[in-house]
């Protein structure tokens, strides 16, 4: 898969590495989803309202980035603008809950304007360490 670059005017000698990087700043850096990120959001894709899985071309366009600096796996999208707007009904989103190195979570993919916005996931109880995305086998629609 090609990443697009993104064009600015202003950029010269952008490419230099910036002076000091703290986590924060790189997590939140756009990238491609991982394996593990693309195969959650397709399985809730499946598993959502009818014309959910019209997303799942999407995933090959867009890019992630951490939306969240408290060490939960939460992402935020960004969509090229020649990618086709996906019709869905107002405030569509997706929830389900998993388990994450044995922490019950929650999972919540919005789309808003034909893309896909954002994966929230939240915890129950306080978790005060980074965690990961839930595995596959722990899925379960909320009810
Ligand atoms: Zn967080």
């Amino acid at each position: 898969m090609e990443i697009r670059e993104e064009h600015t005017s202003t950029d010269a000698g952008a490419d230099a590495p910036a002076p000091r990087r703290a986590l924060a700043m790189e997590t939140s850096e756009y990238r491609p989803l991982t394996p593990s990120e693309r195969d959650l959001i397709v399985w809730m894709l499946e598993h959502g309202p009818d014309g959910a899985t019209n997303f799942i071309p999407q995933l090959d366009d867009l890019i992630a980035r951490s939306s969240c600096s408290c060490g939960c796996p939460s992402i935020e999208f960004s969509v090229p603008l020649e990618s086709p707007y996906i019709p869905q009904p107002l405030g569509f989103r997706i929830c389900c809950s998993g388990n994450s190195d044995g922490y019950d979570v929650g999972l919540m993919l919005t789309a808003g304007s034909g893309v896909l916005s954002q994966l929230d996931v939240y915890t129950f109880g306080e978790i005060d360490h980074p965690f990961n995305l839930p595995s596959l086998r722990t899925l379960d629609m909320a009810r």
